[in-house]
């Protein structure tokens, strides 16, 4: 496998192992320039001025299909949508959320994922309102191995998955965080990512770019951390009443690119 289709496999990923939550959601490697459209089948980044600003959108639509059995927390809604309305520049932020079928697999490649949004999504961009999307996966990613299982990756300019599964089989016990804390971080996380952070849609202001883990802030406190350290990670959450908050770099970074 050669080294940049391995990195584009292992882009935007969110990924667990037993004791330690690795952010392993790397920066783009895509290059080409995209045109500034409607197309919801680009790359991660390309949207987020979009999504920040309201210069061309007024309004935001987050749509989240859930697996029968999988539907998200309220509590990670709530959350989302208090960090939505704080960062973006946005009149109104609608959140729609409905069950599809469940495929009943165990673990899904990014292909599949993207035919089952492609089969399932209904809100898109148009007029003055940007739609983004969120599937909630009743199964892994093919990419999970014994140890290192993946939360959520964001993999198109406005579209992200969550292994809610997963997510549900690492939290909720004793010495794990909530189930809602645990889906709320990883939404808000990978939110994080189709606005451009770090450096990968949203120009970095300061001197924060985890460059080493991907498109990821070095501020251990930050939503966008990437944790590798064993004494931090799902550990780190036990005890929390609410997700890592953005840190001041990171704010920053949206401000400079049309957000609040
Ligand atoms: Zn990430
Ligand atoms: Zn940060």
């Amino acid at each position: 496998m050669n080294k940049t289709l391995f990195r584009n496999l292992f882009q935007f990923m969110f990924i667990i192992s037993l004791s330690t939550v690795l952010f392993s959601c790397g920066g783009s490697d895509d290059e080409t320039p995209q045109p500034k459209n409607e197309d919801s089948k680009q790359s991660v980044g390309v949207s987020a001025n979009d999504l920040l600003s309201d210069d061309t959108y007024t309004n935001l639509v987050v749509e989240i299909q859930y697996a029968e059995g999988y539907a998200p927390p309220q509590g990670a809604i709530n959350n989302l949508k208090e960090l939505l309305s704080s960062r973006l520049n946005k009149g109104n932020i609608t959140i729609k959320t409905s069950e599809i079928a469940a495929p009943g697999q165990s673990t899904y490649t990014l292909d599949e994922l993207r035919e089952i949004e492609d089969s399932n999504r209904t809100e898109f961009t148009s007029g003055n309102t940007v739609s983004t999307y969120y599937f909630l996966a009743d199964g892994g990613y093919s990419k999970d191995s014994e140890n290192s299982k993946v939360l959520g990756i964001a993999h198109r300019n406005t579209s992200m998955v969550l292994f809610q599964k997963t997510i549900e089989d690492n939290s909720g016990g004793l010495g794990q965080p909530s189930t809602s804390l645990l889906t709320s971080t990883v939404m808000n996380h990978e939110f994080g990512h189709i606005l451009g952070l770090v450096n990968n849609g949203t120009p970095v202001q300061s001197d924060h770019h985890d460059a080493a883990n991907g498109a990821h802030c070095d501020i251990q406190d930050c939503l966008m951390f990437w944790q590798a350290e064993t004494s931090g990670g799902l550990s780190d959450l036990v005890g929390m009443s609410s997700p890592p908050p953005l840190d001041p770099q990171c704010i920053a970074d949206l401000q400079a690119n049309g957000g609040k």
